[in-house]
């Protein structure tokens, strides 16, 4: 792989990471005590309509969580809490024991550690899969100013194993806009990754993927509980099954129902208000 060449500038490698915050029990986050996500009576009003009502929700360390439930129950909603783009109206939510995340803003959320992938791929669609891993990976550990830098040999090996984790490998100098929709999604997971989060959060990551894709994605996703604590919001019922460990089903901004893909796919709650239909 080419990593580009230009002055190195001295990057600033290693800022801005949830070690600014203290409590470095793990990479900056306390979890010594408890889960790592922790949201406590969170409520979201839009004009009047509770988005979010009443939600209460615990995260563990290193878990793969499912959340399902009918469009508009709030999914995407609470993850727009959790990721600093919407305050929420009454409740807490926290980050391990000791990070108030809605005191944080949206960059320094993402920088202490919780990374993002939202519905639809926003990858550089004019740069090369290589050239969009490398900016993800500077303008997480050096800010702009070491854009010009030249990746050193740890980082170059971090993109390769990212690369072949999100099935990426033989494609790193496509263009992006001539990838695939499931691969322009890897890519956009795997610029999530080269952050290093300690959480990651996936709404819907397998709408308008192919079985196959989809398939590799349930594979990536179980990869990737090794490392990180990842939250899945999908309505591919197949797909949960293939991953699911707890299952957390939303409806109408608050918690309907939670635990193993087959008590709550046989819960007639459940099956009332979302699969039944
Ligand atoms: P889900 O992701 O589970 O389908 P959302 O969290 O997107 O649900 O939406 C929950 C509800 O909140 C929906 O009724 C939606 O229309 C409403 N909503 C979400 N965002 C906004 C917003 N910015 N302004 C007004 N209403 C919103
Ligand atoms: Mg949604």
């Amino acid at each position: 792989m080419n990593p580009g060449t230009g002055a190195t500038d001295g990057g600033r490698h290693g800022e801005g990471s949830a070690q600014a915050f203290g409590h470095l029990v793990t990479g900056g986050v306390d979890v010594s005590h408890g889960p790592i996500l922790y949201l406590e009576g969170v409520t979201v009003s839009f004009d009047g309509f509770r988005a979010l009502d009443d939600l209460s929700l615990t995260l563990d360390d290193g878990e793969l969580r499912c959340i399902i439930g009918p469009n508009g129950a709030g999914k995407t909603t609470m993850m727009d809490v959790i990721t600093g783009r919407t305050r929420p109206d009454a409740g807490r939510v926290f980050f391990g024991q000791t990070i108030d995340l809605t005191r944080l803003s949206e960059s320094r959320i993402a920088q202490a550690g919780i990374g993002r992938k939202f519905q639809r791929p926003t990858v550089f669609e004019t740069m090369t899969v290589f050239e969009n891993m490398e900016l993800a990976l500077k303008t997480d550990k050096g800010g702009w100013a070491s854009l010009r830098a030249v990746l050193d040999s740890a980082q170059l090996g971090r993109i390769e194993s990212i690369l072949v984790l999100t099935n990426l490998r033989d494609a790193v100098d496509r263009v992006a806009g001539t990838l695939s929709h499931g691969q322009k999604q890897w890519l956009e997971i795997g610029m999530l990754l080269a952050q290093e989060p300690r959480v990651v959060l996936l709404d819907e990551p397998v709408a308008g993927m192919t079985d196959a894709e989809t398939e590799k994605t349930a594979e990536l996703c179980l990869q990737l509980e090794k490392q990180h604590t990842v939250v899945v919001v999908e309505h591919d019922m197949d797909f949960v099954a293939r991953i699911a460990r707890t299952v957390t089903v939303l409806c109408e901004g608050s918690v309907l129902a939670e635990g193993p893909m087959d008590a709550v796919r046989n819960d007639p709650r459940v099956i009332e208000v979302y699969l039944g239909r």
